[in-house]
């Protein structure tokens, strides 16, 4: 087994292998680029090589630099998780010059794969069934469009070189067909480098069917069964289970079948999965399922597999990398139970999916039994424009589906996260769709619907007067109670505009803190009316509290200094703007709690200030 491992990637693919090299005792080495010097991912590895600027051009997508820094650190082993250099054959080809174990297939394997229409001959020559459509190196507009008449409308015009979902245009009728193609062939040769297209029939209610394989250096390969990943918004995934809902065991056995002929036509070795779209107007039917893609890498979904197999992905993928054998044959692996993953992601969609950038003041992500979440940032990590903003990978196994689903939406109805917007609701709402309860979805669904699942929806009156009693509670003197109050109204501000919210009881006239409210995934900002921003929460008894999530950044005042009212003693920032805290009478620092560059939470004690006789 390899000794020592370096991780060419970022977020939470890197933490989650450094997780598994961890514990099989290899030591683990993180690259990093400026907007990442911070991140979790370094901070988790044994060691960290600086590599470059924070565009991944420069930085994460050179080759040389990667290299580099594990030659200077001894590394034996590159990983380099998905994305990035992952299915770069020419990159595998330089790791196995410089003499280090590449944890990947042979490159020889990746550029076979690497063309969609390569790929789709030798899949042909394999006997794996492919999607009806023409391969031709014929690329002249005319011949095209009339290939793609012939097809019959509509059709997929595929970038050979896409991925990722660039590259790729549905043209429904023959007048669409050459604006289509010309639009596809610049995206191409924008994002690729390579404008050559092949053209597909569309498939009319397409499901997203993929097959784990997996294959070691002795000539073994196995399949760790399928995945349904058919929610799509612009044919990226968004919700990803396995087993697929309504596959039956003929049609599991005939596709898993294919897929390691697949595998096998191309001598394959580690993880890869093999691709398939089906016709699923009438169920999942073996005759109706195509060969997609292959891609030649750990993806993104793996984690529902290891939960319905009891298996450790990136550790097959490392012992067959140091040349052991798979460490299960086919007849030990079987299905157990449902699982499900999202892909939460730092973007807003009532703006359109925009991505949302800042800094994760609040960062929390509820835990079910059966649960996992795989993240590669913390609270107070900064979602940069760099890099995918992908928060965290929420996963729930069940013993049914029904159950899966139930834990994977009581997860994301749990996540609080402030102030960066997320789809935490969004993925709340497609669970509870009737057709993804059934098991139905095609992956036009959301591209049909999406507008009525993102309806914008504030807090709900009772969410605002629970966190707004929290606020009035708090700031009560000590001791003091009434029963029978009369009802009443305070004033807000709720992520910056005015509300009037309804209070059961007494509160103070002056409420000084302030509080998250939260609910089914989505969170705001409750604030009394009355604050300028100016000071801090200071009580009674002289503990400053922050007001709001955020970062100290500076610190005015030493432990047992005297300090006059009005003195600064410690800087907050939070939500974009400077805070100050104040000293609320003379007296000394007592309790200073924290220090310059600590995150810290909504109400947290930070310093506590006795007045003179104390
Ligand atoms: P999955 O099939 O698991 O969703 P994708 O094919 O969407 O995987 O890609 C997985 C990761 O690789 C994503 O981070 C995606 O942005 C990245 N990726 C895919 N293709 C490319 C590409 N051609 N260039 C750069 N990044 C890519
Ligand atoms: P990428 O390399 O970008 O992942 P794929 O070939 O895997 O490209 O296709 C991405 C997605 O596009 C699929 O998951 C599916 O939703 C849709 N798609 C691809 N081919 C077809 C097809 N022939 N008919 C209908 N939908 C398709
Ligand atoms: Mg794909």
């Amino acid at each position: 087994m390899i000794k020592s491992l370096l991780i060419a990637n970022r977020g939470e693919i890197a933490c989650r292998i450094i997780r598994t090299a961890r514990r099989l005792g290899i030591k683990t080495v993180a690259v990093y680029s400026d907007a990442d010097a911070d991140a979790l991912h370094v901070r988790s590895a044994d060691e960290a090589v600086y590599i470059g600027p924070s565009p991944a051009r420069e930085s994460y997508l050179v080759g040389a630099r990667v290299l580099e820094a594990a030659k200077r650190t001894g590394a034996e082993a590159i990983h380099p998780g998905y994305g990035f250099l992952s299915e770069n054959a020419e990159f595998a080809q330089a790791v196995l010059d410089a003499g280090l174990v590449w944890v990947g297939p042979k490159p020889k394997s990746i550029t076979a794969m690497g063309l969609k229409d390569a790929a789709k001959r030798l899949m042909q020559d394999a006997g794996v069934p492919t999607t009806p459509g023409y391969l031709g190196d014929n690329q002249d507009p005319m011949h095209l469009a009339a290939e793609a008449g012939k097809i019959g409308y509509p059709v997929l015009i595929k970038a050979v070189a896409g991925g990722g979902g660039k590259g790729m245009r549905l043209v429904e009728k023959p007048e669409d067909f050459f604006d289509a193609l010309a639009s596809c062939q610049r995206e191409a040769s924008a994002s690729f480098g390579n404008d050559v297209v092949l053209i597909e029939k569309y498939i009319l209610s397409p499901r997203h069917i993929e097959v784990q394989v997996f294959g070691d250096s002795h000539g073994n390969i196995v399949h760790l069964f399928e995945r349904d990943c058919s929610l799509q918004r612009r044919h990226q995934k968004v919700i990803e289970e396995a087993p697929a809902p309504g596959m039956d065991e003929v049609t599991r056995t005939a596709v898993c079948a294919a897929a390691v002929r697949a595998a096998k036509a191309v001598e394959y070795e580690g993880a890869g999965t093999i691709e398939f779209i089906a016709d699923g107007s009438q169920g999942l039917h073996a005759d109706r399922i195509w060969f997609m893609e292959m891609n030649t890498r750990l993806q993104v979904e793996h984690p529902v597999t290891e939960a319905i197999t009891g298996q450790d992905l990136v550790e097959w993928q490392l012992r067959v990398a140091s040349g052991e054998k798979l460490p299960k044959t086919q007849d030990e692996l079987a299905i157990d139970g449902w699982a499900m993953e999202a892909r939460l992601y730092a973007e807003d969609p009532a703006r359109g999916f925009l991505p949302s950038i800042g800094r994760l003041e609040v960062l929390q992500i509820g835990l079910t039994p059966g649960g996992r979440i795989d993240s590669g940032v913390d609270e107070g990590t900064e979602v940069s424009p760099f890099y995918d903003p992908m928060i965290a990978k929420v996963i729930a196994h069940g013993a049914t589906r029904a159950q899966a689903i139930e834990r994977l939406s009581a997860m994301l109805r749990e996540t609080v996260v402030y102030p960066v917007r997320t789809n935490a609701a969004f993925l709340v709402t497609a669970l509870g769709h009737p057709q993804f309860l059934a098991g139905t979805v095609d992956t036009g669904l959301i591209g049909r619907e999406g507008d009525a699942m993102v309806q914008a929806q504030g807090p709900s009156k009772a969410a605002l007067a629970r966190a707004a009693e929290t606020l009035v509670n708090r700031s009560r003197v000590p001791g003091f109670r009434l029963n029978a109050a009369p009802q009443r109204h305070g004033r807000f501000l709720l992520d910056g505009k005015p509300v009037e919210i309804a209070l059961a009881g007494p509160g103070t006239e002056h409420p000084r803190t302030s509080a998250i409210v939260s609910e089914n995934g989505q969170a705001w900002l409750l604030t009394p009316w009355r604050r300028t921003g100016a000071h801090g929460a200071a009580v009674g008894d002289g503990a400053i509290v922050a007001p709001m999530p955020g970062k100290v950044t500076m610190v005015h005042v030493r432990q047992g200094q005297a300090v006059k009212k009005g003195q600064k003693l410690l800087t907050l920032e939070a939500m974009k703007m400077e805070h100050t805290l104040a000293a609320p009478f003379d007296g000394n620092v007592a309790d200073l709690r924290v220090e310059a560059g600590a995150q810290v939470q909504v109400d947290s004690l930070l310093v506590r200030i006795a007045d003179q006789e104390h």
